[in-house]
């Protein structure tokens, strides 16, 4: 039985005490075969680390590609592990597409949550038209051989794959678990090629995930869990999806 990974990816949402309230009512399952995490604003994350480590893996949206200094408004990994944070969030799609970041700057990126010894959740995915255009195999190796660019096999050990389609973040369009499936084996055999024995690498799936798709997508044999944004902010409807998640084992 595979393990699964369900991280909820909070964006710039809620205040302190909506978090806080979130966090509480939350039914968490954590144990060897099921994981979770929450990716909370970055102002939160101490606070919500402290009050509510016991309970998930608490993870960075975003760092900086920079050590440390004159760069206002930026977080640095160093920072974030000062914190006793150990995951983060590197090219979520609304980065790269809000913020320009380039496969370039998510290999930055990568090299320098490394380098602090940060555990990392790569996201990539194409866009519709990249989608229409029947490039998504060009894009998603391009963002992989580039984010992973002299990524050496131990630091790759440390990486999980988000596999988020760009017209299903937060559209409410889920790819069908046929198509999702489709790119997840497509990823793993390009891994396997960089890094060979990485079979084991988690490729979670992102985009409009809900309690009433988890099912089939976790169903598929390459995707090892979810990144999930909307539902996550909903506790009844994250709290389903745990639950979902974790009959499998039962
Ligand atoms: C995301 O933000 O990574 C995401 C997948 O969002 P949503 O679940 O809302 O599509």
């Amino acid at each position: 039985m595979k393990k699964i990974i369900l991280a909820a990816n909070w964006k710039m949402n809620l205040s302190l005490n909506e978090a806080n309230d979130l966090m509480k009512a939350i039914d968490f399952v954590n144990h060897d075969n099921l994981k979770t995490m929450i990716f909370p604003s970055s102002l939160f994350l101490k606070s919500i680390l402290d009050k509510f480590s016991d309970k998930t893996i608490i993870g960075s949206q975003n760092i900086s590609e920079f050590e440390n200094g004159a760069y206002t408004g930026e977080i640095s990994a160093e920072q974030v592990k000062s914190l006793g944070i150990t995951t983060t969030l590197i090219g979520h799609s609304e980065r790269r597409s809000i913020f320009g970041e380039s496969n370039n700057l998510v290999n930055l990126k990568i090299k320098r949550a490394r380098a602090n010894h940060l555990n990392i959740i790569l996201c990539i995915g194409e866009s519709l038209e990249e989608r229409e255009q029947e490039k998504t195999y060009d894009i998603l190796e391009a963002q992989i051989v580039e984010a992973l660019d002299s990524i050496s096999s131990e630091d790759f050990s440390s990486i999980i794959i988000a596999y988020e389609p760009v017209w299903a973040i937060g559209t409410g369009k889920t790819a069908t678990a046929e198509i999702a499936q489709d790119a997840h084996a497509f990823i793993r055999k390009m891994l396997e090629k960089l890094y060979p024995g990485s079979e084991k690498t988690e490729i979670l799936y992102g985009g409009s995930v809900k309690s009433s798709n988890i099912e089939s997508l976790l169903a598929q044999k390459d995707i090892d869990g979810a990144l999930i944004g909307g539902a996550s902010l909903k506790a009844d409807e994250f709290s389903k999806i745990i639950a979902i998640a974790n009959q499998r084992f039962s």
